[in-house]
């Protein structure tokens, strides 16, 4: 009965969703501040105002959406935790201000960064030569190679950690190929400089698109979005889920020239008319205009972040240098898993891994402060 395409599929696994009993979730990588007020304000407006309108099929292209969002990313450069902040006002550092004016034509919106990346495979990668990305990155990109039939060819890190750069753009140019991987990097939580993308984007094959997946840019990476304006087959995708406290409401999107929008467009169109429904397209316009409470916020969590590096630093762990809401870590002579399993039972759930090569880690996501206080009281014991 079943297709023979099933037997290619080899679906992701999130982290865990427990249901029964209440756990500290640092295992994630949600934000662990609620959305803006303004944000259920605007949902529970529409609902009570706009009661026929449920009724009613959303704006296909979420132009009203779209327009936030460019001027969202205009006020922030695509760093929030680096934004500068006066009142409501918000406006980027001078090393994340963009050399140009975002509008709509360059946002594409869907539902969830995973659906927008579903998309973008299947709109720019063909089945006659491999995709190339990083051994160790968003495990999502195998899973959709799988889905669409695309040959993969996986790059090693390096010995310490970060991206093989000149051996993926040696494999890109041999097989002429397109080119993925996140910046900051998951689950490593490395960031490449916007100088380093540059060289890299100078040097990959020009008629293939270069994506570079920015889900945890606001918190201290730096945004290829400047180099838009050199690369036109450059292709950003970002998402509300993180940065934007909104993993519940699924809403991510492309950044691009006008033509690869264009492009995307036709295929979502081919798919799903309205990925993103009326409710969605309202709270994340109100998070848009609040983008100046999300700036505070990813601050919270980079002095966080700092705290907890070093508190395990000083306790003998390995931490990885993090850009995002999360870090990587292991401690010499326990497994990743025997970390999680003594963690989860002060109520506190972290993430390992069982891929080879990564088995020692454990992945932590940021949490409040008072969060963090009780993850580390729970590590103090191991
Ligand atoms: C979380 C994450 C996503 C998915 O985000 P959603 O918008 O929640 O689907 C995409 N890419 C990376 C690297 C992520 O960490």
């Amino acid at each position: 009965m079943l297709a023979k395409r099933l037997e290619q599929l080899h679906p992701y696994v999130p982290g865990e969703q427990p249901k029964d009993r209440v756990y500290i979730k640092l295992n994630a990588n949600e934000n662990p501040y609620p959305p803006h007020r303004s944000v259920s304000a605007a949902v529970a407006k529409a609902c009570r105002c706009q009661r026929k309108r449920l009724g009613l099929y959303p704006d296909p292209d979420s132009c009203e959406l779209r327009s936030a969002i460019a001027r969202m990313l205009n006020q922030t450069g695509g760093v929030f935790c680096r934004s500068q902040v006066t009142g409501k006002k918000c406006s980027p550092s001078p090393e994340d201000t963009l050399p140009f004016e975002l509008t709509a034509e360059n946002i594409f919106c869907g539902n969830g960064s995973d659906e927008v990346l579903s998309i973008v495979f299947y709109t720019f990668f063909d089945n006659d030569r491999p995709l190339v990305f990083p051994e160790h990155t968003y495990s999502f990109y195998p899973v959709y190679c799988g889905y669409y039939n695309i040959p993969m060819n996986r790059i090693p890190l390096k010995a310490d950690w970060s991206l093989d750069k000149e051996k993926m753009l040696e494999q890109a140019n041999t097989s002429d190929s397109a080119t993925i991987f996140a910046n900051p990097n998951a689950p490593t939580g490395i960031s490449l400089s916007r100088v380093e993308l540059k060289d890299m984007l100078s040097r990959a094959p020009k008629n293939k698109v270069f994506i570079v997946d920015e889900a945890y840019c606001d918190f201290g990476g730096q945004s290829a979005i400047p180099l838009l304006k050199d690369f036109p087959n450059l292709v950003i995708v970002r998402t509300f889920s993180k940065s934007l406290s909104f993993a519940g409401q699924r809403l991510g999107y492309v950044v691009a020239s006008p033509e690869l929008i264009k492009a995307i467009f036709t295929v979502k169109n081919s798919f799903n008319h309205f990925p993103v429904d009326f409710l969605t397209q309202q709270a994340g316009i109100a998070s848009c205009k609040a983008v100046y409470y999300y700036a505070e916020k990813s601050r919270l969590v980079v002095e966080e972040r700092q705290s907890l590096t070093d508190f395990l630093r000083q306790r003998g762990w390995f931490v990885i240098d993090s850009s995002t809401n999360f870090i990587f870590a292991k401690k010499e002579g326990i497994a990743g898993h025997r970390i999680y399993e003594e963690v989860k039972k002060s109520g506190i759930l972290i993430r390992h891994f069982n891929t080879p090569g990564i088995e020692d880690f454990v992945r932590i996501t940021i949490g409040t402060k008072k969060q963090n206080n009780a993850l580390k009281a729970a590590l103090k014991n191991i």
